[in-house]
């Protein structure tokens, strides 16, 4: 019997479950609430891991065509301290392919292929019903499921049928920018960017930038600080005579950061001063035990299930349940025991790397910016 199955959104967790179900003969309905796959800017650069990301690029059949799209030069890995003194200089050996980059329109692009996506969907709730599960859409359009994957990201509307936790602040914020055409424009940038990431690591602060292709890069600014900073930047970031920043405002954004990063080298605030438009990215994480009883008929993967800091792990571990997902629906007619066997899977391998993630963040943007480099030297390749 075929089964009516959807997943609700079309990030790397929602796109690589449904190309691998696709893969094995059978549809997903994709519901999206972007209203095409370019709608919005699909934000900066992904290294996919080759026991995780990359793993089930192979499970959906395009590992030949994520070679020919990906960036190995990019798992290069420069760290600066506040002088502009370089500490370390990662290069990749030739050949290695450990971590590429994938700029994240790439990765949408290659994982959509020939899926037909349900564009400007916007599930508001889902809930179990006499003849499956219900979703309800924005425009009040309802429709009914066998079984519904929410792979919703960080905000997911799918959770509340399994779970009332919700995220919470980690103390941490990143404001980001992007510089375009920074080989033409900036060459003394790109230079000192090199071929991957910079970071560079202060006092409860740092600065990272990487490249994406196209010549343009993402720029990082994080911080520790309290979730409602702007509001007060004297009383929480301690700039004396700073009123409210207006977040929507580029150039107040920038002279904020031009204060918060002061003393440190000229040339790596240049990172922040050609940037132009600043996005406010407060990290969120969910608990990292997050579990939930079992319901048939809906499950979660990706954030939806375990959002964690971004320290090079959530987009990789999304595709990878995405795939065994659907290769474990793909193999039995009983829908609930292949959810029941995938949800233990993904709740004990989730556990250990949101434990790992959530400790590297508070190393990472921390008062003892030596602790930022120690983490660095432990997960370089020897
Ligand atoms: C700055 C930064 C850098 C990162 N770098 C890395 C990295 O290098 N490597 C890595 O592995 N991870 C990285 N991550 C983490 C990674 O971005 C996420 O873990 C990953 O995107 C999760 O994928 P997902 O498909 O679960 O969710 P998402 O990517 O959030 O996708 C969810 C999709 O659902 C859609 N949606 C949401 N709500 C609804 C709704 N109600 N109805 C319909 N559709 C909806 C959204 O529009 C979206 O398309 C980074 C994160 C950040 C913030």
């Amino acid at each position: 019997m075929r089964h009516r199955i959807a997943v609700v959104g079309a990030g790397p967790a929602g796109l690589t479950f449904a190309r691998v179900l696709h893969r094995h003969g059978s549809p997903a309905t994709v519901l999206e609430r972007d209203t095409a796959p370019h709608a919005r800017p699909q934000g900066g650069t992904l290294d996919l891991h080759d026991a995780l990301g990359q793993r089930a690029l192979g499970k959906a059949g395009l590992l030949a065509e994520f070679t020919r799209l990906s960036r190995p030069e990019g798992q290069a890995m420069r760290i600066l301290d506040t002088d502009g003194t370089v500490l370390r200089d990662w290069k990749p050996r030739p050949g290695e392919r450990a971590n590429p980059e994938i700029d994240r329109g790439h990765l949408r692009d290659l994982l959509l292929g020939p899926l037909h996506v349900q564009w400007g969907t916007t599930v508001t709730e889902v809930e179990p019903a006499d003849d499956g599960v219900r979703v309800r859409y924005a425009d009040g359009r309802t429709a009914t499921f066998d079984l519904v994957i929410g792979a919703d990201g960080a905000w997911s509307r799918v959770r509340a049928a399994l779970s009332p936790v919700t995220p919470h602040y980690t103390g941490v914020t990143y404001l980001e920018t992007g510089i375009d055409d920074i080989d033409d424009r900036h060459p003394e940038l790109a230079r000192l960017i090199g071929d991957g990431s910079l970071a560079v690591y202060g006092v409860n602060r740092g600065l990272v930038a990487q490249r994406n292709s196209g010549g343009h890069v993402k720029v990082y600014a994080q911080f520790r600080a309290p979730r409602t900073w702007h509001t007060d930047p004297e009383r929480h970031l301690g700039l004396t005579g700073w009123p409210r920043v207006n977040l929507a405002d580029p150039q107040a954004v920038r002279a904020l950061l031009e204060a918060l990063f002061d003393g440190w080298a000229p040339h790596l605030l240049d990172l922040l001063r050609h940037g132009t438009a600043f996005h406010h990215r407060p990290l969120h994480v969910l608990p990292p035990d997050h579990t939930w009883t079992h319901v048939p008929g809906v499950t979660l993967i990706g954030d939806a299930a375990h959002l964690m800091p971004p320290l090079g792990v959530g987009a990789n571990l999304a595709m990878l349940e995405g795939a065994e997902l659907a290769e474990a629906l793909a193999a039995t007619d009983d829908l609930d025991a292949a959810v029941r066997a995938f949800e233990q899977t993904m709740w004990e391998r989730a556990r250990t790397f949101a434990t790992m993630t959530i400790a590297g963040l508070q190393r990472l943007v921390s008062p003892d910016p030596a602790q930022a480099i120690a983490l660095f030297d432990e997960l370089q390749p020897a």
